[in-house]
């Protein structure tokens, strides 16, 4: 789905050097990053960039070098792209490729991974269904790697598909792994929310605003920008707002009864000429007209989005958890963007970690002997057969509740009384959901997927709301209503882990080469 922009030092047009990524990393992490995560990201970047470039992945090219751009937040121009907003896609092309030569990785597909096996303190393997058939599978291995994405699918209005409820992090938490910086969700001011968009990367907008000062507009289709700005202003005027300053705006127009039908912002581009909207835009203003969008005589409404999760699963510099032959990589883990990330980190990041991870596991399994434990697995076949079709409330309707009290009370702007509000109603749908699966019985069991769906859904929700609340501070996309200054005295780290039932936070000084934090 990612369709935009990769970041890497590759110095190909305008010299860079991997310490200047890593400047720009830690700035926007606002001192919580573990600066050996962001450091391997940024120093092997460059080498995974051009990995896939041998692989024929299609970067862009200005003349012979790999086109660069500028992205908010970097230095100078570093982030590479497959046009036309083609990243994503051509990327995960390229991979599946390599994939399917590797001939000694066996690929299982349609399988919704439960949990994972932990036998004497050491991963053994995970428990899953086959989703066509409903059968219970079990997989020996000597280690584990969780690369399950985010946890966006939490909120009302996202950017994710529709697997990312954070199965990840529920999975880590009772694998009896750790969880860092989980209270760290980044929301995108300027998400597409309407009319309908098919096809196309709903955080496109972006670039386009930067580039030709789109205009965001309240109901009464006033410019509402200059009132929230702080001394952030452009001096060419094109981009009044932060990120965070727009998401706030937005958010308040809306409050104040003058947002847009949909419930956001309208996003103007009508007063730039049409020669100059197709120059900027390309091929993209056909794919906007094939969905019925004509820029010049109309505009689109936006509205923030949860986009990306900087917390995750905690893990040593070799992508190891503090259980022993489980691993974890991509947006799954957390630590390497701290309290914010820059664009174009996340799928560097996936890069770097993903084929580190692999190596670490694969390290760890030689030499092994199997250890699987088809004892330690029972508990969880024994949940799944134990699903039955019982009455009780309409599944889907729990997971679109649970999406509005996210939103609304654990969303960019948080009060002590809205979490509150948010962490009790969750606890309280927590016990309603009860311990025995749901189920249709049979294959494509929705009854069932969505009851282990909101399982998770429930135990993320509730680790981001719990340090969400601890947090007395704003700090990078944690922002509190009711403390909103940085506080230095809270540069720390926070750590959870489940303790039977209960979710325990610890505090951890962030790593730095420069001693404490
Ligand atoms: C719309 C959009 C645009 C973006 N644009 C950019 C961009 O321009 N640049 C950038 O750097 N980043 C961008 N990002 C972020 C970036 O794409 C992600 O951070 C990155 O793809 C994460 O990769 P990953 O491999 O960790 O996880 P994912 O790509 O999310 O893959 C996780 C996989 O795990 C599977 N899975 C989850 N749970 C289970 C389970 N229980 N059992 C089995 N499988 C499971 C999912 O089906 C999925 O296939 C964008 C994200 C979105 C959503």
């Amino acid at each position: 789905m990612a369709q935009m922009t990769v970041a890497a030092a590759l110095g190909e047009q305008t010299p860079d050097h991997w310490s200047h990524h890593l400047a720009d990393t830690m700035t926007a992490g606002r001192g919580l990053c573990d600066e050996r995560l962001s450091a391997m990201v940024c120093e092997e970047g460059p080498f995974r960039i051009r990995e896939l470039d041998a692989w024929k992945v299609g970067w862009a090219r200005d003349g012979d070098k790999i086109a660069q751009v500028q992205a908010p937040g970097h230095d100078r121009p570093r982030c590479v792209y497959v046009d036309v907003l083609a990243t994503g896609p051509a990327v995960s092309r390229t991979l599946r490729t390599q994939l399917n030569l590797a001939q000694e990785i066996r690929r299982i597909g349609d399988l919704v991974i439960v949990d994972i096996v932990v036998s004497d303190g050491r991963a053994c393997g995970a428990v899953g269904i086959h989703v066509p058939s409903g059968e219970i599978v079990t997989i020996a291995s000597k280690s584990v790697v969780i690369a399950t994405g985010g946890l966006t699918r939490l909120y009302r209005r996202n950017s994710a598909s529709s697997n990312m409820g954070g199965d990840g992090y529920a999975l880590a938490l009772r694998a009896g792994a750790e969880l860092v910086d989980m209270e760290f969700v980044q929301f995108f001011p300027i998400g597409h929310l309407a009319p309908r968009l098919v096809g196309m990367d709903p955080i496109m907008w972006d670039p386009f605003r930067y580039k030709l000062g789109g205009q965001l507009l309240n109901s009464n289709f006033e410019a509402f920008e200059d009132g929230y700005a702080s001394t952030d202003a452009r001096s060419d005027g094109t981009y009044v707002l932060t990120r965070d300053q727009a998401t706030y705006a937005i958010t308040k127009e809306v409050e104040a009864g003058r947002g847009s039908p949909a419930g956001g912002a309208y996003l103007s581009f009508q007063h730039i000429p049409d020669s100059e909207l197709r120059r900027a835009f390309g091929p993209i203003i056909d794919r906007l007209a094939a969905n019925g969008i004509d820029l010049t005589r109309q505009p689109v409404e936006v509205a923030p989005i949860a986009h990306y999760h900087m917390g995750g699963v905690r893990v040593s510099p070799n992508l190891e958890t503090n259980v022993a032959g489980l691993f974890a990589c991509g947006e799954a883990i957390g630590g390497a963007n701290g309290a914010n990330r820059l664009s174009g980190n996340a799928l560097t990041e996936a890069f770097v970690f993903g084929a580190n991870a692999g190596k670490s596991a694969a390290r760890a399994a030689k030499g092994l002997g199997h250890a699987w434990s088809g004892k330690a697995a029972n508990p969880t076949v024994e949940l799944l057969r134990s699903a039955r079709p019982v009455d009780g409330p309409n599944l889907a309707r729990e997971v679109v509740d649970l999406q509005a009290i996210m939103a609304d009370k654990v969303g960019p702007f948080r009060t002590d009384e809205k979490l509150r509000a948010a962490l009790a109603r969750l606890e309280q749908m927590t016990i309603e959901l009860g311990v025995v699966p749901r189920a249709s019985k049979g294959g494509f069991d929705t009854v069932l997927l969505d009851w282990l769906d909101l399982r998770n859904m429930l135990m993320v929700a509730r680790s981001v709301a719990t340090p969400a609340l601890a947090r007395t501070e704003s700090r990078g996309a944690h922002q509190r209503e009711d403390y909103p200054s940085l506080l230095d005295h809270w540069t720390f780290n926070q750590v959870l882990a489940l303790k039977g039932d209960t979710l325990t936070i610890e505090r951890a000084v962030p790593f730095s080469s420069r001693g404490a934090a």
